[in-house]
């Protein structure tokens, strides 16, 4: 049985009029434990259903992020408008909606099989907010202290989605993560094989600011 949990809308930042940041406050307690990688479902009444609809959304931020749970949402506009993404898309910071406790499988170990650290560079690949789950990886590396690397490679469908998803230094959810075009804002961590077009090359970085 689906059990849902009421959270807050604790902030909201617009990357594009179809591509916002949303940060969900649970009402009671903390972010449960979940594994970077894992996803979120969210749920809004929708008054058109006449019934509570809910979607999968990629989880941004580490699993240390105990106070919100930051995701990266496009709304779905073709062929028709989606259900869910239009209902989230029209509300407002402290408004509420429903979320029940993550799960997933698309998540990385620390460890091998064999009970040892787990240091291999790790090459992703995604597409638009497809970037949300290597987020959380990369601010859990980063938590952790670990030294493991990651590579990312992603593209989006328009040069300005890239660009806004990767400078919105903003947000606190967004590392570091360098275009060839962004070169110049290497902060730190260590550049590796940067390639021509959308292909991006991730550091051992991440802001440091906090979270709301
Ligand atoms: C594990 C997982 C993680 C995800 N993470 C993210 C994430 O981080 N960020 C993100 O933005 N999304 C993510 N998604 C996708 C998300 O779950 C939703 O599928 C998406 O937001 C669309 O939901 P919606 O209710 O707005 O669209 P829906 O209403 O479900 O519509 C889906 C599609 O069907 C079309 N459609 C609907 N009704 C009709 C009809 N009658 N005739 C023709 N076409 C129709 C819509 O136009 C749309 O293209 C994830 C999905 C999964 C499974």
């Amino acid at each position: 049985m689906v059990v849902d949990n009421k959270g807050i809308i604790s902030y909201i930042r617009v990357l594009k009029e179809d591509l916002m940041i949303f940060r969900i406050k649970p009402s009671e307690g903390n972010v449960p434990d979940f594994k970077a990688g894992q996803f979120v479902t969210i749920g809004l009444h929708v008054p058109s259903e006449g019934k509570i609809v809910r979607r999968a959304y990629s989880i941004a931020s580490p699993p240390e992020q105990k106070n919100v749970f930051e995701l990266v949402v496009r709304w779905v506009k073709k062929p028709v408008p989606g259900r869910l993404t239009t209902e989230l898309f029209n509300r407002r910071e402290l408004d509420e909606v429903l979320w029940v406790k993550p799960t997933g499988a698309f998540t990385i170990d620390d460890k091998k099989h064999d009970g040892t650290p787990d240091n291999r560079r790790m090459v992703l690949i995604g597409g638009g907010t497809g970037l949300a789950p290597f987020i959380s990886y990369a601010l859990h590396l980063k938590a952790t202290n670990s030294k493991r690397e990651i590579v990312i490679l992603h593209g989006a469908s328009e040069g300005n989605d890239l660009a806004r998803q990767t400078r919105s230094d903003e947000c606190s959810a967004l590392p570091k993560i360098l275009s060839a075009r962004m070169k110049a804002e290497l902060f730190r961590g260590v550049e590796r094989g940067i390639q021509g077009g959308s292909i991006l090359v991730s550091v051992d970085g991440g802001s440091d600011r906090g979270f709301v």
